[in-house]
């Protein structure tokens, strides 16, 4: 094609565009471009009018997001899935698609993620949305506000952070479609491997993907699973305001997802086991842990996740500690790395008032449930004894 040209449109074409291959690569490449080029200019204008399937543009999708995408429906059960580089651009993204607009409500778990509470009480009421804040495990509560506040979207967590309460979902799910209103669930802690909100008739699941499904702690990303329409009405916006993973990260949070439920198990044996040995230590006041009887929702965690397995966060409160102490404890820490981010191979360990909970006035922390001796902890797939181990010698090392 470019044959027999200068050097400067050689360097531009040679190579490029070669003959359709009559192969089929086992993984998915990436697709690193920006443009779709068709034989026939009909096709692309075919594209444009939502005619055929195909792709134009990236920000419209990109076979490489088509994936992940299909990979993300399959394991959450859902028709459709859209990618995004963030989470938070996926929560954002969801809450829009739910209705959510000038003059309308939104009802929010109160102990939801700090950049989600954020968009809550800051960025929707700035645009003329209210917010009304409540606690989702108290279903009679529940819906008596849901009949007074008329909302047009609820958003919550199957496991809420940092103080994993277990959401009752398929009853949250009803009693919202009864208000005639949306759910939208932010599944990130649970991963499909524990619950499929969408199941229960839930209308937008909501991941991170930074978290474990990506897995690595090397790439950030978001989705939203949810229905064919949901989808389109969904694809309208992020054509419009973009916030699109790009390919290479599509890919690499695909190819972490194909240990999604290895790593899981792994999480949730070395969490289970973390929880019980934190839960008899003398220094530790109290355990946040689904896996343990002493949690409020341990009977309903057994009832909605497979046998033995609830998930690889915890949070903990050390007896008597205060900002000072915890930074202390934190630094003694050698294996667990104090960061600001969970659901990765890594063990991490967080300080909720310093970081995600920032944003929340300390009586606001207080009335959630968040005090200045909370830490969440992120197990990792190491070793159980070895994570155990160092955070043994960080509790004797911090005293
Ligand atoms: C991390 C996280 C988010 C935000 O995701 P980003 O990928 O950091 O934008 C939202 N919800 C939960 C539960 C999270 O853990």
């Amino acid at each position: 094609m470019a044959k027999g040209k200068s050097i400067f449109t050689r360097a531009v074409h040679s190579g490029e565009r070669r003959p359709k291959p009559d192969f089929q690569p086992v993984s998915t490449p990436i697709y690193q471009t920006v443009g779709f080029f068709y034989e026939d200019v009909k096709d692309l204008e075919g594209v444009f009018a939502n005619e055929r399937e195909g792709y134009v543009y990236t920000r419209y999708g990109n076979p490489t997001n088509s994936a992940l995408e299909e990979a993300l429906a399959d394991l959450e059960g859902g028709e459709a899935a859209i990618t995004f580089g963030s989470g938070m651009a996926a929560v954002h993204a969801s809450l829009l698609a739910a209705g959510v607009k000038a003059g309308t409500s939104i009802v929010s778990a109160y102990d939801i993620y700090g950049a989600t509470y954020a968009i809550c009480s800051r960025l929707f009421p700035e645009l003329g949305v209210r917010t009304h804040f409540v606690d989702v495990t108290n279903l009679e509560n529940f819906a008596k506000t849901l009949s007074e506040i008329r909302p047009v979207a609820v958003i919550l967590e199957t496991i809420s952070n940092p103080l994993m309460k277990v959401a009752e979902i398929p009853a949250i799910s009803r009693i919202v479609h009864q208000a005639g209103a949306k759910v939208i669930v932010d599944n990130t802690f649970a991963t499909p491997v524990l619950f499929q909100p969408l199941k229960y008739g839930v209308d937008f699941c909501v991941h991170s993907t930074t978290k474990y499904i990506g897995g690595h702690g090397d790439v950030l990303g978001g989705a939203v699973v949810t229905s064919r329409k949901n989808h389109a009405t969904l694809h309208e916006i992020i054509k419009m305001t973009g916030g699109n993973l790009g390919p290479t990260e599509a890919w690499l949070t695909l190819r972490g997802l194909k240990t999604l439920p290895l790593r899981m198990r792994q999480h949730c044996q070395n969490a289970l086991e973390v929880a019980r040995w934190l839960e008899g230590h003398p220094r530790i006041a109290r355990v946040n842990y689904p896996g343990l009887a002493s949690h409020p929702q341990h009977e309903l965690a057994k009832k909605l996740f497979p046998p033995g397995i609830f998930g690889g966060m915890i949070s903990f409160e050390i007896k008597d500690a205060g900002r000072a102490e915890v930074f202390r404890f934190m630094e003694a820490l050698e294996l667990i790395i104090p960061a600001t981010t969970l659901g990765d191979v890594y063990s991490l360990v967080l300080y909720p008032p310093m970081s995600s909970h920032r944003a929340l006035p300390p009586e606001e922390r207080a009335k959630v449930g968040i005090s200045d001796r909370l830490v969440r902890l992120s197990a990792g797939i190491e070793e159980a004894a070895e994570i155990i181990g160092d955070l043994e010698k960080a509790l004797e090392k911090s005293r």
